[in-house]
């Protein structure tokens, strides 16, 4: 996949929760407000986004 920068995206990191704890300022304030379960994607929607990454010639996932 070619961004619009022009550059190669080859690696893509997938979040399964917005409920991480490291809480990094950076990422999460402190008055965070985190998603509903039903807000985030199911199993299947994840496999749809991670096919359609693949066709997309994505080679890496975290
Ligand atoms: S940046 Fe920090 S708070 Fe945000 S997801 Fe990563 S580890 Fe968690």
């Amino acid at each position: 996949m070619i961004d619009k920068f022009n550059r190669k995206i080859e690696y893509v990191r997938i979040s399964l929760t917005d409920k991480c704890n490291f809480r990094c300022n950076y990422c999460m304030n402190e008055n965070v407000e985190f998603m509903q379960d039903d807000e985030l994607l199911t199993l299947e929607e994840l496999k749809t986004l991670i096919k359609v990454l693949k066709d997309l010639n994505i080679k890496k996932y975290d």
